[in-house]
Formats: structure tokens, C-alpha cells, sequence
């Protein structure tokens, strides 16, 4: 008999963790693998955040801080939402926490009663439903489509709500698929909302700086002042500031509910390490200058694939509106034998065979609920990922009719 808890019966491991674990296997075998499994800045920290953390080590920042975070990193949080989002929120409407994956597993915690639906359109982040089902809710996943631009609409939210939904998750820009919302449709989402006061909101808004074509970025939170009061927004350093490594996410939203979650955090870690948050704090109050050289990046190398995804026959890539993935459609795949005579049944058949023929690690779309599509991290150099492209497309070549 196990000894591991039923509740974990229904969790899965992170799908981009087993991607990249399966491409680390391959290369251990001596192959050159290229890993775009997994996705995170590949820029280093800027050197004046890192050496906030040593000072704050060094000068005795080394306690156990407030649970709901440093006073001084709550009222930097404050100003971002303030300068940045247009958002006017106090110290007692703010939480940090060890990333925003914490924030919203200490969300869910504190609010998930057994059974109780979140409603997470699809595709989304992998640990949505996993956290969910965790905690004992229920995940609903209303398919986004390629042809809505993986945008939830008013329609299908509505048929997605019912009287146990307690959740609605909104991420934007959206791992996997890129895709934003204009504030008008986000009003138009908060319209079916303010007839479900049931219902609160999680913005997941981790990539806000990495929205590309000249686009600029509206909160939920702005579009929707109205829901204010049963409206979550999360963020964090990681993606802005290529920070993944240190661990730092924050939340605005009701003092009720950022209470709840302090609670939560304060049972389990304390709080964020010391001198982490030291370093969040010269993130956000600190120059600024490389979110734009980030995004520049970024929007460059999404072009890039976007040429060269559009070079291979089978696949498909509406330009990503933001983060660093390209979430690709690879219906075309589909009942296509390998060299090695295997018919491609789905989208986990072709994400293994273009690691296994190209030796390109992808994350099968269906981890994220929608498929045929299977995504790359575009966050590495144009060199690594104009390469990935060659292998994909002579991976994809070799393959024949069934
Ligand atoms: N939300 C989304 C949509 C993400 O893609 C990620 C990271 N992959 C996170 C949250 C986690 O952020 P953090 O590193 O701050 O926990």
C-alpha cells in the first residue's frame, strides 16, 4: 500500500518538468539536444538586483519578515500597481509570496472548499488544474480555439458558470498561446461576471511586460473596476526581471482575501527569504531599462519562428501577442508515419518523435487542454532557436503518408 495521500492521486507532475527531464535523459545519452520544454528568461538578473540581496545579507536582513511580506516590499508593490497599472491599493491588499505559483496555490487554498468549480480556459498554464484538483476543487476547461484566438468569449464563459463555480482564471498575455485581451473584452467578460456574484477572478498577469506589435498592456483590474472587490491580481519579478530563480510573486486584491492567504502563507513558510525580497524591492524600484531590451528580444525571436514555423508544411503559428512561447498547431501531423513507421496518433506522438528525429524538446498541447498543438519556449537565442527550427522542419519532412 502507498503511503502517499489519496489527494495526490489525481495530480499530475508538470508536463514542461517531464520535457525537460526527457530531453536532460537524451543528452546524457550524448546526443545535442535543443531543450525549449521548459520556459524562462535566459538573460542573467540584472547585477544591481542581485547585489541588493547581498546587501540585505550582509547588513543583517536575515529574519523572518512579515508573512505577507516586508512593509517596505508591499509599499514598492503598491507603487508598481499605481504607476504601471493605474491601481490604487494599500499595504493590507498586498501579499508576497515564493513566486506567483504560491500566490495562487495559497488563493486556492484559502478559498477552495470540495468541489467547488475554477473555470480555466483552455489552454492554460499547467499548474491551474493541478493546484485545483490538489486543493479539492474542480477544474472546468472551456476550450479557447486557435480560431478565437485562444480568447475565452462572453458566450462560453456563460456556459461555463455555475452555481459551484467559485473561479474564473484570466491569463494575459497567456502561456501557452500568446493571446491578450483588449480592455473591451475584458468588459465584456466582466459583464457575464457581474450577474455571477458568486464568481471571483483571478488575474494571472505574469507577463504583462512581454506583449509585442506595439501593444500596450490593461489589467483586468483597470478594465474592471467594478469587480474590484472579488477580483485577485497576481505577478511577480520572474518574467519581468528574468528572476525565475529567486522566487518572488505578489497579489493585489481584497484585504479579506490577501488576510486569508497570509494565514495560509504564515502556516506554512513564513514568509519569502529575507534577502529575496530585498531583491524584489530594487526590481520594482530600480531602473527599469531592461523590460524594454527584454521585450525587444523577445518580439524578435517570436518573429523568427513565426517565419520559420510558417516554412514547414503541417504546422501552423498565428503570431503569439505576447510571453515566450509558440504554442503550434500541428493538426497537419496527424496520421503521418515516421521513418520508423510509427502513424502519429496525436499531439504527445509528435512532440516525441520531433524529440526522438530532432532532437527538439516541446511541451504536447494537451498538458495545456487544447490539442493538436505542441509548444516551445522561444525565451533562448535567435542562433538556438533558428537551429531548432532547421532540425523541426527536416523532422517533419521525413515523414510520409500513412
Ligand atoms: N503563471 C504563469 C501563467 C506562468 O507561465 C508561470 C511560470 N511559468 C507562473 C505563473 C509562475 O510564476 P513564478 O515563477 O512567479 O511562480
Amino acid at each position: 500500500m502507498s503511503y502517499v495521500a489519496n489527494r495526490l492521486s489525481v495530480v499530475k507532475p508538470s508536463a514542461s518538468m517531464a520535457a525537460s527531464q526527457a530531453a536532460k535523459a537524451l543528452r546524457a545519452k550524448g546526443f545535442d539536444v535543443i531543450d525549449l520544454g521548459l520556459g524562462e528568461p535566459d538573460f542573467p538578473t540584472p547585477p544591481h538586483i542581485a547585489e541588493a540581496a547581498h546587501k540585505a545579507a550582509l547588513a543583517g536582513e536575515t529574519l523572518y519578515t512579515a508573512s505577507a511580506g516586508t512593509p517596505a516590499l508591499r509599499a514598492a508593490v503598491a507603487e508598481k500597481f499605481r504607476r504601471e497599472n493605474g491601481l490604487d491599493y494599500g499595504p493590507d491588499d498586498i501579499v508576497v509570496a515564493n513566486g506567483a505559483k504560491q500566490i495562487i496555490f495559497n488563493a486556492l487554498m484559502a478559498t477552495l472548499n470540495d468541489g467547488d468549480e475554477a473555470i480555466l480556459p483552455a489552454p492554460y498554464f499547467v499548474s491551474y488544474p493541478e493546484m485545483v484538483k490538489l486543493l479539492g476543487g474542480v477544474p472546468v476547461t472551456p476550450v479557447c480555439s486557435a480560431e478565437a484566438g485562444f480568447r475565452l468569449t462572453p458566450a462560453v464563459l456563460e456556459g461555463a458558470i455555475t452555481p459551484r463555480t467559485k473561479w474564473l482564471f484570466l491569463n494575459a498575455p497567456g502561456n501557452p498561446s500568446g493571446a491578450v485581451y483588449t480592455a473591451e473584452e475584458m468588459q465584456a467578460l466582466g459583464a457575464v461576471l457581474a450577474k455571477h456574484p458568486q464568481v471571483l477572478i483571478l488575474s494571472d498577469e505574469i507577463y504583462e511586460h512581454i506583449l509585442f506589435d506595439g501593444r500596450s498592456f490593461v489589467s483586468f483590474g483597470q478594465a474592471c473596476p467594478e469587480l474590484r472587490a472579488r477580483t485577485l491580481i497576481v505577478n511577480g519579478v520572474a518574467k519581468a526581471y528574468a528572476m525565475t530563480g529567486w522566487r518572488v510573486g505578489y497579489a493585489a486584491g481584497p484585504a479579506a482575501l490577501i488576510k486569508a492567504m497570509t494565514t495560509v502563507q504564515s502556516q506554512s513558510c513564513t514568509s519569502v527569504a529575507a534577502p529575496m525580497q530585498a531583491a524584489a524591492l530594487a526590481a520594482l524600484t530600480g531602473p527599469q531599462e531592461c523590460i524594454p531590451a527584454f521585450k525587444a528580444a523577445y518580439e524578435r525571436r517570436r518573429n523568427l519562428v513565426v517565419a520559420g514555423i510558417a516554412q514547414i508544411p503541417g504546422l501552423s503559428l498565428p503570431p503569439p501577442e505576447g510571453a515566450f512561447y509558440a504554442y503550434i498547431g500541428c493538426a497537419g501531423l496527424i496520421g503521418k508515419r515516421t521513418p520508423a513507421g510509427e502513424v502519429l496518433a496525436d499531439d504527445v506522438a509528435v512532440s516525441n518523435y520531433i524529440l526522438a528525429a530532432g532532437h527538439v524538446s516541446s511541451v504536447p498541447g494537451t498538458a495545456y487542454g487544447l490539442s493538436p498543438f505542441f509548444r516551445i519556449s522561444t525565451a533562448t537565442s535567435d542562433a538556438v532557436l533558428i537551429e531548432a527550427i532547421a532540425r523541426i522542419a527536416r523532422a517533419v519532412a521525413a515523414l510520409t503518408e500513412a
